[in-house]
């Protein structure tokens, strides 16, 4: 029996188990993906102590520190659940059927990218549809590409695209950008993007592969933009099913609530860093790291105090 269970290798995990592991607490720490969304940041500029780093690089120092102190493992959780034991504890079940038990679990589950929901995303994905335009620009280089989105990915995204396509068609439903002005700067500085504002895309079109979008309304005398590659990226959500199945609250957004402690309503069960309502919802490495310490500052006292 583990004294702690951590799902999640990202940001929040790793900064969880670093934790627990110095407070002596036997720590097991499983993720799908090793890095997280960190490994789709292709240049962060606001993690402390680095005035630029690549996403990849930051998360794989963050691994390294994670793992000068405990094992981890890369395999999918497709069950959460309160263990039978007099004393409590919970049990995750593993992709294949194996089961390990804690006494405590931390959910760093981190969000999955959203969907548009519009005809030919599902048929064409992986066939010239991806939700990183930060990880797959590169396989575009010289070719015309759409990137969907007015956000911090989006816009990070559009940026990054625009240094290896030819044309990058920018299309967000608005006439403004939410996102980091930072990047909305350099994104203003590359002259091969085209902005497609107040433009819905309506249905991803092709044949074998991508071919185009259609729009919802003419751009510059049509309603279809013809392009290899199209990078949905408009927003994410909170990775909170297994949570739910197991009783925890979530928001009215849908992410999981947790109060300052990082608690997540049943007594031994947290959370930390975008999968939860915490920091305000700020979905950052600094917050995530953040929440991750407080969180294994929690399981410490509640081991110690059972509050
Ligand atoms: C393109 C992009 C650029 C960004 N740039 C910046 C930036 O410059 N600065 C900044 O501060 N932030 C940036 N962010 C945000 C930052 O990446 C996130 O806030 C941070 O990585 C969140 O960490 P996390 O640990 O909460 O979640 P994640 O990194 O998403 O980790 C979640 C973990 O949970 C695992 N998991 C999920 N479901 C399961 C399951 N069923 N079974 C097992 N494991 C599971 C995943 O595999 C993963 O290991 C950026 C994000 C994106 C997308």
């Amino acid at each position: 029996m583990y004294d702690v269970l951590i799902i999640g290798l990202g940001c929040a995990g790793y900064t969880a188990a670093i934790y627990t592991a110095r407070y002596k607490l036997k720590t097991f720490i499983i993720g799908a993906e090793e890095g997280g969304m960190g490994m789709t940041a292709a240049e962060v500029g606001n993690w402390p102590g680095d005035i630029e780093v690549r996403g990849p690089d930051l998360m794989e120092r963050f691994k390294k520190h994670a793992l000068s102190f405990t094992d981890l493992v890369t395999h999918k959780i497709t069950r959460v659940e309160k263990a039978e034991q007099a004393d409590g504890g919970f049990r995750l079940t593993l992709q294949g059927g194996e089961t390990v038990e804690g006494r405590t679990l931390i959910f760093a589950m981190g969000s999955n990218k959203r969907r548009l929901d519009v005809p030919g995303e599902a048929e064409f994905s992986g066939k010239g549809v991806t939700y990183c335009a930060t990880c797959d620009a590169f396989f575009y280089r010289g070719r015309d590409v759409a990137v969907i989105g007015g956000g911090d990915s989006a816009v990070e995204g559009a940026a990054i695209a625009a240094q290896v396509a030819r044309k990058v068609y920018l299309v967000h439903r608005r006439n403004e950008f939410r996102a980091e002005p930072y990047w909305v700067d350099e994104m203003k500085k590359r002259e091969n993007i085209v902005f497609v504002l107040e433009r819905n895309v309506v249905e991803i079109l092709g044949d074998q592969k991508v071919t185009g979008v259609q729009l919802d309304k003419e751009f510059e005398g049509s309603p279809e933009l013809r392009v290899d590659g199209v990078f949905i990226e408009v927003g994410s959500l909170p990775a909170t099913a297994l949570a739910k199945k197991m009783g925890c609250a979530l928001d009215d957004r849908g992410f999981l609530r947790v109060d300052e402690a990082m608690r997540a309503g049943i007594p031994g069960v947290f959370g930390a860093g975008d999968v939860t309502s915490g920091s305000n919802r700020f979905a950052q490495f600094a917050t995530a790291a953040g929440e991750g310490a407080v969180a294994a500052n929690s399981v410490f006292n509640y081991l110690q105090t059972g509050a």
